[in-house]
């Protein structure tokens, strides 16, 4: 995987629109594989034997170890070399929130330049997920979705992407297996090249290893970016944030849809099943007199019809700037029992965290101040600090 096209092969600092590292801060490694990681070394006179560079990268993604210092089959002298020229993580922690109403945990984490970002792992019964950030911020507008008033701040690196996933490990053990999924806040295909590096990082047989069939990507619905995702890496899982059944709804609530309408989307997606052999998610947030009637549900299933999917029905999570009413769970129920059996697979997302507004399209939220006193926080991890409130812009006020 690492011989990609796309992954960017440089060893300099890969230049991230928008994105300034702080001043004398050192290059982290935790966004190289190992032939780049061999080449830092040998521009730094350091040991740059091919093992040498594999080794450290394992400590770094398979241990997920942070400190130089405890890279115990290294010599001192390289160790120390490695400290003064590198730094291992990208983002600093600054902040967790538990749920008490389910077993989430929202982490907040901070890049050099102090931008802010959240991840999150939800665990139930049956598995553990981790939903990834791939942007600071959101460009794409989507008026039901507290990211999005944000606007957009800047891209991800590789680096910073990873980093969530060791973050999270560093904070309690991760089973055997766990599914990873871009659903936290920006758009992953808006981002593809840093994404698509991050994952042939998470995925590398010497790191962590996460099966590619385990990582889904979520789209507003990037039509180029789906069918590169097709031909590219046709073992990653495609999700797909439908939300509206007709293009006038889906102009109003999704703008992007007024670029790629729903027949280019559904192109997109068809030639991606095609290439990946794989079923996709079409994700749908349901909103109470919104997208929610009967007509809704059967145009949904003709559109999801068109190709091998699952339906996933989402509860509207509120975003604190309240323009949409959530479906109460009779309502969902009534809707996916319209749709099941019309269409292959139906599930309802039982979204998890909400009392930490970690839940979908809730991040970047400021905490309320009922969070701050249920959240609960643990020994050793620092407060998460006020956020500035942020105007949402006019138009979403409007709906
Ligand atoms: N940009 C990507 C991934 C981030 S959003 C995408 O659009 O898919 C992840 C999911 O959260 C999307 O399916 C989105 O529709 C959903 N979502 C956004 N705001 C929401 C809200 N207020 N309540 C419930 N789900 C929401």
């Amino acid at each position: 995987m690492s011989d990609h096209p796309t992954a960017p092969q440089t060893t300099v600092p890969i230049a991230i629109e928008g994105f300034t590292p702080a001043e004398g801060e050192l290059p982290s490694l935790v966004g190289e594989l190992p032939d780049n990681l061999r080449r830092m070394l040998e521009e730094s006179r350091l040991d740059s034997r091919p093992f040498r560079a594999r080794q450290i990268f394992r400590w770094i993604q398979a241990r997920s170890v942070r400190d130089f210092g405890l890279m115990t089959d290294l010599s001192a002298d390289l160790r120390q070399a490695l400290a003064t020229n590198f730094r291992i993580p990208a983002l600093k922690p600054a902040g967790e929130a538990s749920s008490h109403e389910t077993r989430t945990r929202k982490f907040v984490l901070v890049g050099t330049d102090g931008a802010r970002i959240e991840s999150v792992r939800i665990t139930t019964p049956r598995r553990v997920t981790l939903c990834l950030s791939s942007q600071v911020g959101c460009g794409f507008g989507c008026g039901f979705c507290r990211t999005a008033q944000m606007g957009y701040v800047r891209q991800l690196t590789a680096a910073e992407i990873v980093d969530q996933v060791h973050w999270i490990r560093d904070q309690a053990p991760l089973p055997e297996r766990y599914n990873l999924v871009f659903m936290g806040m920006g758009e992953p295909l808006a981002n593809y090249d840093q994404v698509m590096q991050a994952i042939d990082l998470l995925s590398h047989k010497e790191g962590l290893a996460i099966g590619p069939r385990r990582i889904t990507v979520s789209t507003v619905g990037l039509a180029p970016e789906i069918e590169r995702m097709g031909r590219e890496r046709p073992k990653l899982r495609l999700a797909v944030s439908l939300t509206a059944t007709t293009d006038e709804l889906r102009n109003e609530l999704v703008a992007v849809n007024r670029r790629y309408p729903r027949p280019r989307l559904m192109q997109a997606i068809k030639n991606h099943v095609e290439l990946s052999g794989r079923r996709v998610t079409f994700e749908y947030v349901l909103r109470k007199g919104v997208n929610d009637s009967q007509a809704d549900a059967r145009r949904l299933a003709q559109f999801a019809n068109q190709v091998p999917s699952k339906i996933n029905l989402i509860p509207y999570n509120p975003t604190g700037l309240e323009t949409f009413t959530r479906l109460e769970p009779e309502g969902m129920r009534r809707f996916a029992e319209f749709l099941y059996p019309r269409t292959y697979a139906v599930t309802i997302r039982q979204s998890q965290g909400k009392d930490i507004f970690a839940a979908c399209g809730q991040l970047a939220q400021p905490a309320p101040e009922k969070t701050k006193t249920r959240a609960r926080r643990r020994p050793g991890t620092p407060k998460l600090a006020p956020r500035p409130r942020t105007r949402p812009p006019a138009k979403a006020q409007e709906r």
